[in-house]
């Protein structure tokens, strides 16, 4: 172990108060953080362990919903949760929106896909935090040239969150940028011979327009690096996009018919007022009629990829079903109820 690694997992070097700040202005995190490592290796009958001490910012929303739909289609049985092994791979992808490097998580070949990573998630948090103050400067825009996890928070992928990019941006906009994100996603869930690809080089325009240098291959963009299912991750980030589009903070639906009337931008929001519309009423799916709604999407989207549909056909449930817009939607702000004073 390095001295780098050693000082970064001591549990001294994550600053109590730095946390707390985080917790309240980035909530949109549904993220279990690192805040320090209790190492009690122990030898028992010759295996070592440790245990890492975790809080989570947020609730588990993504993974609530996602084994939901999971077990709506069959794809995880009754007794089982998102932890359990058969969703390992959509519970990454799920993460992945907000975690698109890998950082929470342990990467080498030996470690449970959902093992926490300390160090990772130190560096997570300074890297967003240090984020969210550039992003606040005027003129400040986050693009190809920077990191995945500042361009997805703050910059270009914000669509990644069913949100807009800036402010006054129009709708029909964000909505292309999802409906491509979606054919790109459901292309390497259902064609394996994408995997191995490097991702600057797939067939698809808006791959090479965001990602024009990256020579990683699609299965690595997805942390797919020893085992791993490329084809879940990639398919669980839709749902994640899907999922955050029922959160009134990231997009506000028309209160009969859900169309969409806006989708947000984050710049000037209040993170703690954002927050609100990201929970969970007393925790549970059943009393937050739009987790439901959500849970009915992911729903369908999972079945069509389970009959193998065709891409058409998911664009259609996308463009004119979950993201329909209203005749006249809005160009994106910060919405009245979430905008910072
Ligand atoms: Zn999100």
């Amino acid at each position: 172990m390095s001295d780098e690694h050693q000082a970064a997992t001591d549990p001294k070097a994550i600053d109590p108060a730095e946390l707390a700040d985080l917790t309240r202005a980035f909530p949109h995190l549904h993220l279990p953080i690192p805040i320090g490592t209790e190492r009690k290796a122990s030898e028992i009958a010759g295996i070592r362990y440790s245990v890492e001490s975790v809080l989570s910012i947020g609730e588990p929303v993504h993974e609530t919903i996602t084994e939901r739909a999971l077990k709506n289609t069959g794809l995880l049985s009754a007794g089982e949760t998102y932890s359990d092994q058969p969703a390992w791979d959509f519970t990454r992808g799920v993460f992945w929106n907000d975690d698109p490097e890998g950082l929470l998580f342990q990467s080498g070949a030996e470690a449970l896909p959902l093992a926490i990573s300390v160090a990772g998630g130190i560096q997570f948090l300074r890297a967003f935090k240090q984020a969210a103050r550039l992003a606040k400067q005027p003129g400040t825009s986050f693009g190809t040239e920077d990191r995945l996890l500042v361009r997805s928070h703050f910059g270009d992928l914000q669509f990644l969150h069913a949100m807009a990019s800036r402010d006054g941006e129009d709708p029909r906009q964000t909505l292309t940028w999802i409906l491509e994100w979606a054919e790109l996603v459901y292309a390497v869930a259902t064609r394996p011979e994408l995997a191995e690809l490097p991702v600057c080089e797939v067939p698809l325009s808006q791959v090479r327009r965001w990602f024009p240098k990256e020579a990683r291959t699609v299965a690595e963009l997805f942390g797919v690096c020893g085992g791993g299912k490329v084809q879940q991750r990639a398919l669980a980030s839709l749902l994640h996009l899907v999922q955050d589009s029922y959160a009134s903070g990231h997009t506000a639906r028309h209160s009969g018919d859900g169309r969409v009337v806006e989708f947000h931008s984050y710049v000037h929001q209040d993170g703690g007022r954002h927050a609100q519309g990201d929970k969970l009423i007393d925790g549970c799916l059943e009393k937050t009629p739009a987790a439901l709604q959500a849970v009915a999407s992911c729903t369908a989207i999972l079945q069509m990829y389970q009959r193998k549909d065709s891409w058409q056909n998911l664009m259609v449930l996308l463009r004119d079903q979950i993201f329909e817009l209203t005749d006249y939607p809005n160009p994106s702000s910060a919405g009245a109820e979430f905008a910072a004073d």
